[in-house]
């Protein structure tokens, strides 16, 4: 006997010709299988679906969906309509794939699922109903969890031996307290090199591992990026300046450069103010990354720091006269070790998780970051944020330390 509602059965298996067929694929989907109307009625559920939700098939046809396939956010609360995509799917015909839900079953229990909406068009285009597929991930969550903690246990763990070591080799080759030949000065100048590179790669895996699962530290304030990044561009110019490359700042139109010269006269002028609600350690880390990463791949020219911005947005860039990015590369930048394979890569250190902190952080702040780039021409790493008003700013300036976080903005 095959479970369908009697109702569903007919009307699905008239849809492909052929009701033991239809029946046969359906049931044996290990994915659940919902199919709902335009009321959001269940008119189709498979044997995966039922044991998932924890409802009988003949009991969840034909009742509302939202009784059977209850979603809630992490900490098992429903979610709000505006949330649920059961929901967003009928305003926007668009299919929709959510790598990590909850769904609460008919215990009350949650489980963590994956799950993807299709929209069902009529004749007419319009949406008629939606499928629903979707599969228990609690063990992958599971194991990704023990993953992270994994890594995250380790870094910490190593971190502090590999900085014991990093401090001896800097006694050694500090000539006020060490006395060593040329020749040891060359090897321990090597093995200081590599020790901080590991220094860095532990740092740079816990840092990623706790921002995979939420554990950054965050303490946001009204952030006035003028300021920051004029003040942030004197601390880091040394760096490019010591390898030959110019520095500058563009605050608005090119016209309005503060500190171009390499002299740094300053040349004033009268810009907005540009304010954001951000952890500035966290931004400083972000920007302080993309400058290095410009310093680190240009041999020659410039590097430039530029900010802009309208009512809604401020806008930072860092802009350099490097090797540029093939565009095949771009999408992947900000994924998890990626790093583009070219010569300059191989020769160059790197950990490939810079990028990837970077977006985490941003996206902490309901932004977003992205690079733009031909070869040849050097690359430009963008962050847009969210504007907050000048009024807003003066607010949260005066309630210090409990401010409350601005409602995160969906797309910049
Ligand atoms: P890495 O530690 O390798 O620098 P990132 O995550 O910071 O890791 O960057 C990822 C990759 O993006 C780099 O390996 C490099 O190939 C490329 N990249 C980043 N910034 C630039 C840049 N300014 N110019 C050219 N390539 C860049």
């Amino acid at each position: 006997m095959l479970g369908f509602g009697s109702k569903s059965r007919q009307a699905a298996s008239a849809a492909v010709g052929g009701k033991d067929r239809f029946e046969t694929i359906i049931n044996s989907i290990a994915d659940g299988v919902i199919m709902i109307d335009k009321q959001q009625v269940v008119q189709l559920l498979n044997p995966a679906a039922a044991e998932l939700c924890g409802w009988k098939i003949d009991e969840a046809t034909g009742i509302n969906v939202n009784q059977v396939f209850k979603l809630a956010n992490k900490k098992g609360e429903p979610l709000k309509t505006s949330e649920d995509p059961l929901h967003k799917i009928m305003e926007s015909d668009k299919p929709i794939r959510v790598d990590e839900a909850f769904l609460l079953n008919r215990n009350n229990s949650q489980v963590a699922i994956s799950l993807s909406l299709t929209p069902l068009p009529d004749p007419e285009g319009h949406v008629s109903g939606v499928v629903a597929v979707f599969r228990d991930v609690s063990t992958e969550t599971a194991q990704q969890q023990q993953r992270a903690d994994f890594i995250s246990t380790a870094s910490h763990e190593m971190r502090t031996p590999v900085a014991a070591i990093e401090g001896y080799l800097a006694l050694a080759l500090n000539e006020k307290v060490a006395t060593i030949d040329a020749r040891a000065r060359d090897y321990l100048d090597k093995a200081h090199a590599s020790a901080q590179h590991l220094g860095q790669l532990f740092q740079d895996l816990l840092t990623s591992a706790k921002a995979e699962d939420g554990r950054l530290t965050s303490h946001p304030t009204a952030v006035e990026l003028g300021s920051f990044l004029d003040k942030l561009t004197s601390d880091l110019r040394l760096v490019a300046e010591k390898k030959g490359l110019f520095v500058e700042f563009v605050v608005g139109s090119k016209d309005s450069v503060i500190n171009a010269t390499k002299s740094g006269a300053i040349q004033k002028v009268v810009r907005p103010l540009y304010y954001v609600y951000v952890d500035p350690d966290r931004l400083r880390e972000v920007i302080t990354n993309l400058f290095d990463n410009a310093v680190k791949y240009t041999p020659e020219g410039k590097v430039s720091l530029g900010l802009t911005g309208d009512g809604n947005v401020v806008q930072c860039y860092v802009r350099d006269t490097g090797p540029g990015i093939p565009a095949e590369d771009l999408p992947h930048l900000f994924q998890k070790f990626y790093r583009v394979d070219n010569s300059a890569t191989r020769t160059i250190g790197g950990t490939g998780l810079g990028l990837f902190i970077c977006r985490k952080i941003i996206e902490l702040y309901s932004g977003r970051i992205w690079a733009e780039s031909e070869v040849g021409k050097g690359s430009t790493f963008y962050i847009n944020l969210p504007r907050l008003s000048d009024q807003k700013a003066a607010e949260l300036q005066k309630a210090v330390p409990a401010v409350e976080p601005l409602e995160p903005s969906s797309s910049l």
